[in-house]
Formats: C-alpha cells, structure tokens, sequence
C-alpha cells in the first residue's frame, strides 16, 4: 500500500510500505475512505513532538471500511463503514474504565493517541486500529464521509479540551484565541453551552470571517491591543473562558492575560517549547488552568448532533484532494492562512 511517511524532522514522503496485518485478536484493518491532515502531523513534521521515531507512518483521523478483524471483534465486521477515532483505547485499564482513555495503560507508552504517533496511522491506503470494539464508531447511513472524518479528533478535541475543560456555562463570555479548525470546533460547541458572547481571536482575515459563520459573536485581530478589545467588551473584566487553540508560548500567554479573576484558561494547542508562566502575577488571580489530550469520550455525543443537523461539521472542510496528491494537499494545510484553508479533506 501508500503510505505517508515521517522520516524525522522537515522530512516525508508519500511511498509504498507493507500492508498492515491482524496482529492481536483484537485488531482491524481498515481501508481509509476519507482522511485528514491534522495541526498536530504538522508539529510532528516540524520535529516538536519527540515520541514519533523516523519511519513512522502519520495521521490519527480518518473514515474507512472495515477490511479484516480479528478473532476477538465482535461489533464490528468487514464491509462496516466506520470512524477511527483518534484515541486508542482498550476499555478495560483503570483510566479506560474511569472515562479517561486518553492515558490508556494497555500499551508501554501509557497513552490513548497511539496512532500516527507510536504506531501506524490513518495518512495510509490501511491502518491497522487495536482494540477495534473500542476505537472505532460506526457511522449512520446518513452522515457523510466528509461530515464524520472530523468527529476523529478536532470536532471532540475542540469540545472535550476546550468547552469542556474551560467549564463554560450559560451566560459565559468566551474568548477563543486561534480559530484555525480546533479553535472554531470550540466556537461551534461553545455555543451549545449559552455563552453569552464568543470572541474569537486571530491574526489572519479569513479564520476571523470564519470565526463568524462558526457562531463567534465578536472578533479580535490578535497582537497589540487585542487585550483592551476584550477587555472592552466584557465591561473591563475579561473573558470567564480563555481557549488557547494554537499551541505557541504567545498564544497561551494570551490566552492567559484574557481571563478575569476565577477564570478558565483551557489550553488545547500542541506545544513544542517550554511557556513562561508568570506564577508571581498570577497566583492572587484564583484562575484554572487546563491541558491535555482528548478523550474523545464525545464521539458518540457529537455524532448524534451531526446527523440530527446540530452541527454542521462539513463546514471544516475547505479544500478536497486525492489521497495520493497529499504532499499538495500538505502544503495547503501547511500554509492554511494564506490559502484560505481550514481542513483539507482527502479522499482515496
Ligand atoms: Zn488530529
Ligand atoms: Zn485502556
């Protein structure tokens, strides 16, 4: 089969590798139908997340049909048209069984993102998903691939790390700085929670038109200023939600300098350096912060609200290519702002 290829830091290629095997009984493989390129492939690439080895085949988000499972599947089968959520998850280790997936035990890394980053992943022909029963969702006849390929990862990462860990609640102001595809997966689901006002915050024109059409109710051009905006629309006090969506020290010191006293910051972005954190200003400010990983224990929750309308997840979606033009495709999602890009659909 084709696969993408990480060879360490700057350096990829779309080439032919083995096809992936039944290993456990628990297995599947599954042919990608549809797939997307993620920001976190992108900071893969970039050299920022050091637990991917060279020769490791990226990708954790993708829509296929289900080709072989192995003898201990029993709910799915081949021909199934599925979901490969982007956590790995065996159901039965102390955190499966406590609802946080995110750091399953059943691997030696102790972590539920396992593929594209400790083992193969989805920017391929096949993928081989462990423990299918769990990490895997059927999709309902009415949901397309390019709706569902979003409820892998940035539909649940957006809602599970930013709105859910930010604790919003009805009557919020709600600032989301960065509103490339995860920041507005936050506006999208911020609204389900009656904020009263969503900021969303960004450097480039178009996420910030996007912002709008995803529920923003006001936006900010980031930089200079941009804290005195906020300030002005939430009566001098702050945002009571800062979500961080982009992964950068300045963006998270940002997010930060946006809250009121009590407030959430939840941070969502992938860091690849070490943040400042100014504890000597802070510590008197009583504010939360969160991080983390996503659970995607919403998977089931926001599939519902796709397929009844609720959501509108095809919106992500800019751009569609063939799977074998993904080095174009990269390129588009690699330069996003300047292509007017927000998620790149591939499809085989
Ligand atoms: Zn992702
Ligand atoms: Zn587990």
């Amino acid at each position: 089969m084709k696969a993408l290829v990480y060879h360490g830091p700057g350096r990829k290629s779309w080439e032919t590798v083995p096809d992936p095997k039944i290993v456990d009984g628990t297995d599947a493989i599954v042919r990608i139908d549809t797939t997307t390129i993620c920001g976190t492939d992108l900071h893969i690439l970039h050299g920022d997340v050091a637990t991917v080895d060279a020769g490791r085949i990226i990708g954790h988000e993708g829509v296929g049909t289900v080709v072989a499972v192995g003898k201990g599947v029993t709910n799915f089968k081949k021909g199934d048209r599925v979901i490969i959520s982007c956590i790995t998850k065996c159901g039965t280790c102390a955190f499966c069984q406590a609802g946080f997936p995110d750091h399953c035990q059943s691997n030696d890394a102790g972590i539920g993102w396992l593929l594209g980053h400790r083992i193969d992943g989805t920017l391929a022909e096949l993928v081989r998903i462990p423990h299918a029963d769990f990490s895997l969702h059927h999709v309902p006849e009415n949901v397309t691939d390019e709706q569902a390929v979003f409820l892998s990862d940035s539909l649940p990462t957006g809602y599970e790390v930013g709105v859910l860990a930010g604790a919003v609640k009805p009557g919020d102001v709600v600032a989301v700085v960065g509103t490339g595809a995860v920041g507005l997966a936050s506006i999208m689901t911020t609204s389900l929670y009656g904020a009263s006002r969503i900021i969303g915050i960004d450097t480039n024109a178009f996420r910030l038109r996007k912002a709008k059409e995803f529920g923003a109710t006001d936006t900010v051009v980031a930089g200079e200023g941009a804290r005195e905006k906020v300030l002005a629309l939430t009566d001098g006090l702050g945002a009571d939600v800062a979500i961080e969506a982009v992964g950068y020290p300045e963006t998270l010191q940002t997010a930060i300098s946006l809250v009121r006293p009590r407030g959430h910051v939840a941070n969502i972005g992938v860091h690849g350096v070490p943040v400042e954190f100014p504890m000597e200003a802070l510590w008197i400010q009583n504010l939360t912060i969160t991080m983390g990983l996503v659970d995607a224990t919403s998977t089931g929750t926001l599939l519902k609200m796709v397929a009844s309308g609720r959501i509108k997840s095809e919106k992500m979606g800019t751009h569609t290519f063939k799977l074998k033009e993904i080095d174009k495709a990269w390129d588009v999602f690699a330069n996003a702002a300047k292509e007017k890009a927000l998620k790149v659909v591939l499809k085989a």
